[in-house]
C-alpha cells in the first residue's frame, strides 16, 4: 500500500521545468562562444545561485562580487596563465587555485592524455587491475626523494593526509603525532587534527586524539616535545609538517631546521610526513620541496597541481617499510574514485611536462625575478609591505594589516590580476601562478602591484 502510494506521488511529480532548466545550462556548456545574453543569464543565475542554493556568505566574501552585489565576476574560461570572466574580461592568474595550475591552465598535453584516455575507459572496475595506476606509483618512485616506493592514490589534499595519517598509525602503534602552528593539513575530520587553525576546529572538538601542535621552526622546542612524550611514554608516531607552510602565509621553515627535525625523528623512531600538497610539483624550485631541503620524509602527500589543473587527484607516497604494513589487507584504507584512469593519465602527462618544460627550475628563475621585482617595488611602500618572502613561485607578500592587503588585492583584481586574499584574510596574500607564466606577465604583475600601491598612497 504505501509502495503504491510513493510511486503515485513519483509519478505526479513534474520534472518539466527543472528539465527545461537543464536544458539550458547544458546548452551553454556546449557554447563556445556565449552572447552578451547569456553572459547576463549567466551572471543572474550564478548570483541567485549562490544566494538562494549555494551558501549567500560567499557573496559577502568574494572580493569578486562589488558591495551593493550589482556586479560579480563569474569565470568561464581559461587557458595559459589567465583565465576569463563571462563578460570576457581576462585576468592573470597569480592565485593559480592556490597551486593547483602549475603547468599552466588546460595545458594541452595533459588534456591529450585526459581526452585519449576518456574516450577509452574513464573510470575503473574497481576489480581487474588498472594498468595507469601500477605506472604512476613506479614513476613516482622514481622521481620522489630517496627510498619513497609505494603510492596509493586518493582525490584531494585532505585526503592524502587522512591516508597518510592512518598508514603512520598502521605502521606503529604509537599514539602522538606533532604538528606545528599555522600549519594547514585539510579540513576533513583526521587532517584537522593537524591543522592549527583555531576557527576551524573549535566547533568540531575533540579531534583526533593525541595531536600536539608546537611553534613552526622552533627546534628546541621540537626535542622538548619529543623527549617529554617519551617520559610519559606516549611516544611520537608521526611528525607531519608543511616543509613551506603556504596557507600559513608562505612560512620558510629556518636554516637547517627541517634537517634538525629529521635526525630527531630518527632519533626517537618517529616517522616524518611532508606535507606537499601545496608545495610538491615543482612549485617551489625543485620537484619536491624535500629536494630542495635535501630532505627525505618517510611519507609525502601530494594533490592540487598532481593532477595537473584538470582532474582532481592526490597520493600519498611512503617508504616500503612503512606501506608495508598495507599489504596484508589492502582493503584497510581504500577509497572508489582514487587513483582513477582519468586522474592518473592526468598526472603522467603532468610529470612529463614538468620534466620536458624543465619547469621547476623555471619556478626557480621566475620566481627569484619576480620576489626581486616585487621587492623593488615594495621598498617604496614602507608603510604599507612588512615582508615579501617565497621560494620558487611560492610567494608571500605581507601587509601591515588586513584592511591594505585586501585594498591592494582588490586593486590588483580590478586591474586583472588574481591574487589570493579575502575580506576576513588578506594581511598576507600568496603569490603562485602558472609555472609556465610570461616574463611578459610577470612584469604586468609587477607593474600592476605598483600601480596599485601608488594610488593607494594617494588617495
Ligand atoms: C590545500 C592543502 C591541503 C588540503 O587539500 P584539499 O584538496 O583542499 O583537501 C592540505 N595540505 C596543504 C599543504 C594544502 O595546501
Amino acid at each position: 500500500m504505501s509502495v503504491e502510494t510513493t510511486n503515485k506521488d513519483l509519478d505526479k511529480k513534474d520534472y518539466t521545468g527543472v528539465n527545461e532548466y537543464i536544458k539550458k545550462v547544458l546548452s551553454m556548456i556546449e557554447k563556445d562562444e556565449i552572447t552578451k545574453e547569456d553572459a547576463e543569464w549567466i551572471t543572474r543565475e550564478t548570483v541567485d545561485g549562490f544566494r538562494e542554493h549555494v551558501n549567500p556568505g560567499f557573496l559577502d566574501y568574494r572580493k569578486s562580487v562589488t558591495k551593493d552585489k550589482q556586479f560579480a565576476a563569474v569565470e568561464w574560461s581559461d587557458s595559459g596563465s589567465c583565465f576569463k570572466d563571462v563578460n570576457g574580461k581576462e585576468y592573470i592568474d597569480c592565485l593559480g587555485g592556490f597551486g593547483i595550475y602549475n603547468v599552466g591552465h588546460r595545458n594541452p598535453k595533459v588534456m591529450k592524455a585526459v581526452t585519449d584516455q576518456l574516450s577509452r575507459q574513464a573510470l575503473h572496475s574497481q576489480d581487474l587491475l588498472d594498468p595507469l595506476r601500477a605506472m604512476l606509483a613506479k614513476i613516482l618512485a622514481e622521481i620522489t626523494p630517496g627510498d619513497l616506493k609505494y603510492s596509493f592514490f586518493v582525490n584531494s589534499g585532505t585526503e592524502s593526509i587522512e591516508a597518510a595519517l592512518k598508514l603512520a598509525k598502521m605502521y606503529s602503534d604509537r599514539t602522538t603525532f606533532i604538528a606545528t602552528t599555522r600549519a594547514f593539513h585539510g579540513k576533513s575530520l583526521g587532517s584537522l587534527s593537524a591543522t592549527a587553525k583555531g576557527v576551524f576546529r573549535k566547533p568540531f572538538l575533540p579531534m583526533i586524539q593525541g595531536f600536539r601542535h608546537i611553534p613552526f621552526g622552533d627546534i628546541e622546542m621540537m626535542r622538548k616535545t619529543f623527549g617529554s612524550c617519551a617520559l610519559v611514554g606516549e611516544d611520537v608516531n608521526a611528525v607531519i609538517l608543511e616543509p613551506i607552510q603556504g596557507e600559513g602565509g608562505v612560512m620558510l621553515p629556518p636554516d637547517g631546521y627541517l634537517k634538525e627535525v629529521r635526525a630527531l625523528c630518527d632519533e626517537f623512531g618517529a616517522l616524518l610526513i611532508f606535507d606537499e600538497v601545496q608545495t610538491g610539483m615543482g612549485r617551489t624550485g625543485t620537484m619536491f620541496a624535500a629536494d630542495g631541503y635535501d630532505v627525505v620524509p618517510d611519507i609525502l602527500c601530494l594533490a592540487k597541481a598532481f593532477g595537473g589543473g584538470i582532474m582532481p587527484a592526490g597520493a600519498v607516497v611512503a617508504t616500503e617499510e612503512v606501506f608495508r604494513s598495507l599489504f596484508p589487507n589492502p582493503f584497510m584504507h581504500t577509497t572508489t574514485f582514487g587513483g582513477n584512469p582519468l586522474a592518473c593519465a592526468a598526472a603522467i602527462a603532468t610529470i612529463n611536462v614538468l620534466i620536458e618544460e624543465k619547469l621547476p627550475e623555471r619556478s626557480a628563475e621566475v620566481g627569484e625575478y619576480l620576489l626581486g621585482k616585487l621587492r623593488n617595488v615594495a621598498e617604496n611602500f614602507p608603510e604599507q609591505v612588512l615582508e615579501i618572502r617565497g621560494k620558487g613561485l611560492l610567494i608571500g607578500v605581507e601587509f601591515h594589516t588586513d584592511e591594505i592587503g585586501y585594498e591592494v588585492s582588490k586593486g590588483l583584481f580590478d586591474n586583472g590580476v588574481l591574487v589570493a586574499g579575502t575580506l576576513v584574510n588578506s594581511k598576507t596574500f600568496r603569490i603562485e601562478p602558472p609555472l609556465t607564466i610570461s616574463i611578459e606577465e610577470v612584469d604586468k604583475v609587477v607593474e600592476t602591484f605598483k600601480l596599485v600601491l601608488e594610488k593607494l598612497n594617494t588617495n
